[in-house]
Order: C-alpha cells, then sequence, then structure tokens
C-alpha cells in the first residue's frame, strides 16, 4: 500500500473508531445489579412519630437546562432535564440551618473572572433568586441562621456563603482535607473566594453504620438529622437523613446523582461531564448502585439530589399539600 493510501486508509479507520466511540458514549452501560447481594424487598418503614417536627424547604437560586441524554447516561431523549442550584432551609426545634447554600446575589461578578472554557460549561446557568432574598422573603436574616452544612466544596454548592458572611459553614473533614489538595484552588481559587473568612468547623461520620451506609453522625442526637458519606463525587460528599414527625423522611444526596434517574436506572451522566466532575470514578459509581438498591428498599423516603430540579419540586408540591392539610385538622 501506497504511503498516501496507508495514511488515508489509517484516518478512516481513526475516524471510525471516533466515532463508534462517540455513539457508544450515549449507549447504557450496564451495572451488575442482578448479582447484588442485598435484598430489594421493601424494608419496614421506621416509626418516625416520637421525632421532632422539622420544616424542609428547597430555595431555588439558579438553573439550567441540559439534554437528558447528558444528564443520564442511556437516556435517548434529548428533552432538556433542569439542573437546578438550590440551597435546602432546614428548621429542626434546635436549629435552623442550611444544607448548601444556593447562589448569592453577586455570583455573577464570581463567575465573570473564570476562563472562558469554565463560563461556557459549569459556569453557565441562568440566575433567578439570590439566597439573600429568598431569606429576606421569609422575613429572616443571615443571623437567624446557626450554620451551613455543605455536602461537598463543589463551587456550585458553596456559591451562597458571600450572602451569609459570618455564618458558622460545617464541612466534613474528609471533604475539606481533599480540597486542600487541589479544589480549594482550582478556577483561580474560586471556592476560596466564595468561602471569604466564614468560620468553619468540621464534622467526622464516625458514628455507627446507618440505613446501610457505612457510617454516619447524628447531628443532634435525637436521629433526625443524620449525615452519611456519599463518596465519589467528591471524597467527602454528605447525604442527610431529615426523620420528623410532620412528613415523610428525606434524604438529600449533595452530588452523588444528579437526578432521580441516576439511580434508578442506575446510570451516571454522559461520560464527558461524569468524567469532569466526579474525583473518583469507581466509588462514585459504588454509590450509585448504593443508591439504587435503597431506592427499592424505601420506597417511603424521598431521594432528592442537590441539582434534581423536578424531585425538588414534586416534594415542594407534597409539602405544601401536607402543610395545608395539617392546619385544615387544627
Ligand atoms: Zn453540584
Amino acid at each position: 500500500m501506497k504511503l498516501r493510501n496507508l495514511v488515508a486508509f489509517s484516518s478512516i479507520t481513526l475516524g471510525t473508531l471516533g466515532a463508534a466511540l462517540a455513539i457508544k458514549s450515549f449507549l447504557p452501560q450496564r451495572f451488575a445489579t442482578a448479582h447484588w447481594y442485598e435484598a430489594e424487598e421493601p424494608a419496614p418503614p421506621l416509626d418516625t412519630s416520637t421525632f421532632p417536627q422539622v420544616e424542609v424547604m428547597f430555595l431555588r437560586c439558579g438553573s439550567v437546562a441540559i439534554p437528558e441524554f447528558v444528564a443520564v447516561r442511556g437516556a435517548f431523549s434529548p428533552f432538556p432535564r433542569i439542573i437546578s442550584h438550590s440551597a435546602v432551609l432546614v428548621r429542626h426545634p434546635k436549629a435552623t440551618f442550611l444544607y448548601d447554600t444556593g447562589l448569592s446575589s453577586d455570583i455573577s461578578a464570581f463567575v465573570a473572572d473564570r476562563s472562558l472554557l469554565f463560563r461556557k460549561t459549569l459556569g453557565n446557568f441562568q440566575f433567578e433568586q439570590p439566597l439573600s432574598s429568598h431569606l429576606k422573603s421569609m422575613g429572616m436574616e443571615r443571623t437567624d441562621l446557626d450554620f451551613a452544612l455543605l455536602s461537598h466544596l463543589h463551587w456550585d454548592h458553596v456559591s451562597g456563603i458571600p450572602d451569609i458572611p459570618g455564618v458558622l459553614l460545617r464541612i466534613n473533614r474528609v471533604e475539606y482535607d481533599a480540597a486542600r489538595l487541589g479544589l480549594l484552588d482550582a478556577n483561580g481559587g474560586l471556592v476560596r473566594q466564595l468561602m471569604g473568612d466564614n468560620p468553619i468547623e468540621f464534622f467526622d461520620c464516625a458514628g455507627p453504620a446507618y440505613e446501610g451506609f457505612r457510617s454516619s453522625l447524628d447531628l443532634f442526637g435525637d436521629g433526625s438529622e443524620v449525615l452519611v458519606p456519599l463518596p465519589g463525587h467528591t471524597a467527602g460528599n454528605t447525604g442527610m437523613f431529615i426523620n420528623r414527625a410532620n412528613g415523610p423522611r428525606v434524604f438529600l444526596l449533595g452530588d452523588a446523582a444528579w437526578v432521580s434517574q441516576n439511580y434508578l436506572r442506575p446510570a451516571t451522566m454522559h461520560p464527558f461531564m461524569w468524567s469532569r466532575i466526579t474525583s473518583d470514578d469507581a466509588t462514585a459509581r459504588q454509590t450509585l448502585i448504593k443508591l439504587h438498591h435503597f431506592a427499592l428498599q424505601h420506597p417511603e423516603i424521598i431521594l432528592v439530589a442537590m441539582h434534581d430540579a423536578e424531585m425538588q419540586e414534586k416534594f415542594l408540591i407534597l409539602e405544601q399539600a401536607q402543610i395545608t392539610g395539617a392546619r385544615m385538622k387544627q
């Protein structure tokens, strides 16, 4: 074969190979869930009647629409899925606090200083309502918050902090130690700048296994807010169970999944996104499989990922109906 032919042949072959790989990246990927050793029959529900009354509210600050096949590998639908940027306000008798922080009023200025690639990909979102305005609309000030607990330290989860200067940040020690090795200084130190000089307190999920998760931290010692490690997305991504007398149990997932289909199928995001934002591929997949089985065993618990706009909206509707129903009974 002449050199020119050989070059043409190789480039066609490589092109075909590239196209095949690109197509494969959209196809479903098999997870070995069939051989999982845990039973999938629903587990007996926990009696929550003795737990305190806890109010839970999602504060949506921004969103971006992405094709479903980007959020969920193997989903063939090009219809958009809404990825939200939210904080969760939790009112417990012992403390009023946030789980993640949404977006602050000056987030655009923080993002504007970053690279074009960042601004056009991860930093691209529709700004809706800053954290400060959510708090204000509920007659709250930052001083009404006892602390903000961060699921993990990606920029989009600490982005509301400039709106709550001085509020104590509670961070998983594993997450902070890992973030010190690079995440805090990534994108020109964006996370470090967003965290400002708010005081920090570390926590350790060093308590006993909880609901099949390897360890836990009972935040108030009453079993109502229980933190569990959901690692892989980042080293210390932390989930939180909310067990209460006045509503269904809730399980906040941080970014262990983007949308419910990630753990229901289970399926990662499209590998292009997944590889960019996942710190440990194998561990993150294990966590997804764990959540897959947990969701099947606990249909009574509402699992909500922090970017899952659809689940957050459904939850708020359900919560509102519950509050109205309780008022009517009085
Ligand atoms: Zn995120």
